[in-house]
């Protein structure tokens, strides 16, 4: 078979079920297409053939053992956030180029359960601080549907593998946006799970009241597969949810979208950076929407304005506490010859952190510091608490909410934004992370460059079902998430 890798998440299990092709023939059919295409893209940091293999021959084995699950076999690739035990961990970081785990995170070991087959370690900024993946010490990752174009951030090479074919589904972390912004600029699906679902042991953490990590795939019935893997309480994360989880794969069509009642923020549509392209085709999706039964409803988010601000204090208030255990002393990177230990300390966070990083650093260190903390940090949790409340207000009389998951579609590689340029493009995913809420990216058409373009619908509190399912039954009337970027075409 040579087009193993155009198979859904379904059709490779029911392949492997009905011995059409083992995991070892799948697994070595991803492995050759990242040989030939990911020079090109870059969406790996690293690739590892040799256990990949052995862990689809141990699919293999347990399959005519009459043992497997339903994704025993099927090759994933991990964001290289994730802890990997013996595979290295970089986190996109000159600080982590060194790094291997010595245990699993929870969702790569949940991972494993499930018999999935790790391919690699995706590509992403560094310490997931960015949206264009070009902030990874290892290099830029391109946009599988125009090489010069970036793939969004920060997972960047999970949606660049995925939309490249180089992997059929892959994990992905949202602080602000980095798992919908990436499957916007990618043509994906991806969903951000609410704060709490999906475990956050073993992910390296970079603002951790705002990190969860998700799913990234072609459709939202391949997320729904991935999701079932990624969800459930874990007692290593406390801040991880004790309450049940659905079957996302069984309740795809569990939410009629006759009668869904989607707010559209009123707000939201008139962002001075709005691209003219994006709008139009997120009104034709949600007039789609319509035509299929649901009901637009305008709303009001009234804290629109206080995105971006809130965010980029409390984020990087977060992060710099986080990151203050990268220190040369125990692991990662160190400088070398130290006369003494602040000139380690000192060098070794110059050297091993790149220039995003050392900035949310400082300014989460400014604005933590005695003197502005009242002013800045708690004045951002107080602003925080009011954007949560203005989404509890709109969800009383809406299902879901509709946004852009960007204002943009891809930008150039080397368009050099400015810091608050690229701030600015995170002003649709952000607020939903400040609140906790789910959030999902469809995909909905193209710009005139023929560049991606993503509708977000974000649900209330445990909403996933819903969200997977309201995209399911528009991927069932549309063949949007059916296009192949241009990479992935010319090999295919
Ligand atoms: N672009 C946002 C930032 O740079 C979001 C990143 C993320 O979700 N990890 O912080």
């Amino acid at each position: 078979m040579t087009d193993l890798h155009r198979l859904s998440i379904r059709e490779l299990s029911e392949g492997l079920a009905g011995s059409k092709f083992s995991s070892r023939e799948l697994t070595e059919h991803y492995l050759k297409r990242i040989e030939k295409i990911d020079a090109q893209v870059q969406s790996y940091v690293t690739v590892t053939p040799e256990q990949a293999l052995a862990q689809a021959d141990a699919a293999d084995a347990l399959r005519k053992s009459g043992m497997a699950n339903v994704l025993t076999g099927v090759p994933v690739a991990h964001k290289d956030i994730f802890c990997t035990q013996g595979i290295k961990t970089t986190a996109g970081s000159k600080m982590l180029d060194n790094f291997i785990s010595p245990y699993d995170a929870t969702v790569v070991a949940k991972g494993k359960v499930a018999g999935l087959v790790t391919l690699g370690k995706a590509n992403m900024d560094e310490f997931a601080m960015g949206s264009t993946s070009e902030s990874s010490y290892f290099g830029a990752t391109r946009n599988p549907w125009a090489l010069d174009h970036v793939p969004g951030g920060s997972s960047g090479g999970s949606a660049a593998a995925v939309a490249a074919d180089l992997a059929p589904f892959a994990t992905g972390t949202d602080t602000g946006g980095s798992i919908r912004q990436p499957a916007s600029f990618c043509g994906l699906t991806g969903l951000k799970p609410t704060y709490g679902r999906v475990s956050r042991f073993g992910m390296i953490a970079y603002a951790s009241s705002l990190d969860q990590g998700g799913p990234m795939a072609r459709s939202a019935e391949d997320c729904a597969y991935l999701m079932n893997v990624m969800a459930g309480h874990d007692a290593k994360d406390s801040t991880s949810m004790d309450q049940d989880v659905d079957d996302y794969v069984a309740n795809l069509n569990g939410t009629s979208v006759k009668g869904l009642r989607i707010g559209i923020p009123k707000q939201y549509f008139n962002v001075a950076g709005l691209d003219a392209d994006v709008k139009a085709r997120v009104e034709e999706s949600l007039k789609k929407l319509e035509e299929m039964g649901a009901t637009l409803v305008e709303i009001d988010l009234n804290m629109t304005d206080a995105y971006v601000p809130t965010y980029y204090l409390i984020a990087p208030a977060e992060a710099s506490s986080n990151l203050q255990r990268f220190d040369g002393v125990r692991y990662g990177y160190r400088c070398e010859n130290p006369v003494d230990l602040t000139d380690l300390y000192k060098r070794s966070r110059s050297e091993g952190f790149g220039p995003e990083v050392q900035r949310r650093i400082l300014i989460g260190t400014y604005a933590l510091s005695a003197g502005y903390y009242d002013a800045y940090y708690v004045k951002a949790q107080k602003v925080r608490r009011l954007i949560q409340q203005d989404f509890l207000k709109a969800f009383e009389s809406v299902d879901v909410i509709a946004a852009p998951s960007a204002p943009t579609t891809a930008y150039r590689i080397g368009a050099n934004l400015t810091p608050v340029e690229m701030y600015l493009g995170d002003i649709y995913t952000i607020a939903v992370n400040l609140a906790g809420l789910p959030a999902i990216n469809a995909p909905v058409g193209f710009d005139k460059d023929n560049l991606p373009v993503g509708l977000q619908l974000i649900g209330n509190y445990w909403s996933e079902s819903q969200l997977l399912s309201v995209v399911h039954q528009y991927q069932q009337a549309t063949d949007w998430h059916t296009k192949r970027a241009a990479i992935a075409e010319e090999n295919a």
